[in-house]
């Protein structure tokens, strides 16, 4: 029976975020981009002049749509889980990412998309195109937990969309949530609140640690109590810490809850460049927390190199082991030529060229001198899975490759 200080010790440890930018933190959270996400808040969220995604908003619908579409883009599971709300029924949009080594526990990354009737073009489709930007940029990675990326609907009848789906997924053993609420308009702070129970300050502290790492500048504010006001508060109702992030003095922004609570209001509005700080720092606290890493990576040192090459031939052939879940991308739950297009890739991605064997081994095995199944599958350079002259080409190309 572990002693309850070292359990303490361990949690605390499980959710803060490392004081320092660790290697698959600063390549990952560096993959945000503002132009993406300037195409999710003003061209598939509603966020201007007239449109609404309100109780009786004409874009609700075709907002919640283009978030699910987006999802599945990235090639997750996405669902739209329905619940009633005054004899009427509306959806959660929820993507899930597979974990690997924790596959049974799972986080949240959540925003409700809904909005008074109004453009809501900060409440909430900053924080809503902040959880589709997270989405596409985690779902290229590999998770050791569950993720599951969130949509609310309903948050402003009273949390409506987030109490039903924590009453859904009750068998998730959700560990934490991370949401955010109204994270676009700089009242001159240029910083987040933070709000979380007491009983939620390791993520809490954890988010901001990671802010000061990964923001750029950006401040954070923590706020311990009890605050009900965001859909955080439907998890930490039932014991799950949970914290909601929003801009600093959001009382400040005198457009809340107005119709002038939009994308035109005036170009200064929202400050997508906040926003894509504030992004960066939770891509930061997943990757440090979660924790999640790059494809290929094993020795999570934030490249897929040689070093990971030698060890994905040293996983080859066999059930994916833990110490080999960095090869399985297909999650298939083995190591086989059926990972080498993805690690290849990864490894020309990060190095700028292909994986290669010496050539005294590469010649080998074009000559079947030697049969090794794991380096007869590598040498298959253009992954038709034919060892031939297209090969033999394609090693002297990369080979000699300035
Ligand atoms: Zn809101």
């Amino acid at each position: 029976m572990l002693k309850y200080s070292s359990i303490i010790v361990g949690i605390l440890a499980f959710f803060a975020a490392s004081a320092h930018a660790s290697p698959p933190g600063v390549v990952i959270s560096q993959q945000v981009d503002v132009n993406n996400y300037k195409h999710y808040h003003q061209d598939l969220l509603y966020t201007y002049t007239g449109q609404s995604r309100g109780l009786a908003g004409a874009q609700h619908d075709l907002a919640r749509d283009n978030i699910k579409n987006e999802f599945m883009s990235f090639g997750l599971s996405v669902a739209l889980e329905p619940f009633v709300y005054v004899a009427t029924t509306y959806h959660n949009v929820v993507a899930t990412q597979p974990g690997t080594d924790n596959p049974t526990q799972t986080v949240v990354i959540g925003a409700h998309f809904d909005s008074v009737n109004c453009p809501g073009s900060d409440d909430n489709a900053t924080g809503t195109a902040m959880v589709m930007e997270l989405a596409r940029i985690l779902s290229q990675h590999r998770s050791s937990k569950r993720l599951r990326f969130v949509a609310f609907d309903r948050e402003e009848q009273g949390r409506r969309g987030s109490i039903a789906y924590v009453a859904a997924h009750g068998a998730d053993n959700t560990v934490m949530a991370v949401t955010a609420d109204m994270v676009g308009h700089d009242s001159g702070a240029y910083g987040m609140d933070l709000y979380s129970k007491a009983t939620s300050s390791a993520v809490t502290n954890g988010v901001a640690s990671a802010i000061t790492t990964y923001g750029n500048g950006l401040a954070s504010f923590t706020n311990f109590g009890n605050f009900s006001f965001s859909d955080h508060w439907s998890f930490e109702n039932v014991g799950i810490p949970a914290v909601v992030i929003i801009e600093r003095c959001y009382t400040c922004n005198t457009n809340y809850h107005t119709v002038n609570d939009k994308t035109d209001f005036s170009p200064t509005y929202i400050n997508y460049n906040m926003i894509a700080d504030l992004t960066r720092s939770v891509a930061g606290y997943l990757v440090d927390t979660v924790p999640l890493s790059l494809w290929g990576d094993k020795d999570n040192d934030g490249d897929v190199d040689d070093t990971d090459f030698t060890e994905f031939r040293n996983c080859f052939g066999n059930p994916a082991a833990p110490s080999c879940y960095a090869f399985d991308k297909n999650m298939s739950g083995t190591i086989d030529c059926t990972d080498w297009p993805a690690f290849k890739a990864a490894h020309l991605t990060s190095q700028g060229r292909i994986p290669l064997l010496t050539p005294d081994d590469f010649a080998n095995v074009i000559l079947q001198i030697d049969t090794t199944p794991s380096k007869v599958c590598v040498c298959d350079l253009n992954t038709d899975t034919i060892l031939d002259g297209l090969d033999v080409q394609a090693y002297v190309a990369a080979a000699t490759a300035p």
